[in-house]
């Protein structure tokens, strides 16, 4: 159980995840896995020293789309990549275009070749990322339908920022008919992570003492969210 105690009472904030099988057109979104959000040292919202949350998530996310690839399953990329004009308040700038930080982690670099559908994206929100501005198309729906994908496991960073963002948009799509057969969305918890961010990093970056950020607080939450909108949280996947 996991219990955070808010003005003297605890809340459960606990999801039991499940061990998810996939039993139908299934695909695998993959948010944010570069360099400026997962490897040590590599920009303002880079993990300052090694951490295990972020690590997992790396290890887990090869390992699935591993499958996925090996049995030609489909694969989208979410990659943050902002212009240097154009910084994301709150955030600090981070995954500037050419700073090396929107890059996609080396674990991962052999998804570039593949045939994985990659989506640059300047926001938070995935799903709105992938609107292209000039035709209002959304390439992740085309995808979607293109692939008659039913089930969607999604992984990536941050747990309870752009994953969540992008999950609670697409249970909203899904009701809305705009996504068909998009039916089922699966968050896969451990290759889900977030970042850490406490006192003195919040000195260091000179941000809001409202940016303070415990990752093992935020991450259930993220977790716990996405399941309240109909979202299934699993730890485990199996074929
Ligand atoms: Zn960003």
């Amino acid at each position: 159980m996991i219990y955070f105690n808010y003005m003297g009472n605890a809340i459960d904030f606990s999801t039991n995840p499940v061990s998810f099988e996939i039993n139908e057109r299934c695909g695998l979104l993959i948010i944010d896995e570069v360099n400026g959000f997962c490897k040590v040292g590599a920009g303002n919202l880079a993990p300052l020293k090694a951490n295990l949350q972020v690590e997992n998530m790396i290890k887990e996310t090869a390992n699935l789309a591993k499958l996925f690839n090996d049995k030609s399953m489909p694969i989208a990329l979410f990659l943050d990549n902002h212009e240097d004009d154009r910084p994301e308040h709150p955030f600090p700038p981070h995954c500037i275009k050419g700073t090396g930080e929107e890059k996609i982690i080396t674990e991962l670099e052999w998804l570039i070749d593949s045939d994985a559908l990659k989506i640059k994206k300047d926001c938070i929100n995935g799903f709105i990322g992938s609107i292209d501005p000039i035709n209002n198309e959304n390439v992740f729906i085309n995808w979607i339908k293109k692939y008659q994908i039913r089930t969607l496991i999604v992984t990536g960073i941050c747990t309870d920022i752009c994953v969540l963002d992008f999950v609670l948009t697409c249970m909203s799509a899904i009701n809305h008919q705009i996504i068909n057969p998009l039916n089922k969305v699966v968050v896969y918890s451990e290759a889900c992570s977030t970042y850490h961010m406490d006192a003195n990093d919040i000195q260091r970056l000179k941000l809001d003492e409202s940016m303070i950020h415990d990752q093992e607080t935020y991450h259930n939450i993220g977790l716990k969210i996405m399941q309240m909108r109909g979202a299934i949280i699993a730890n485990k996947i199996k074929f």
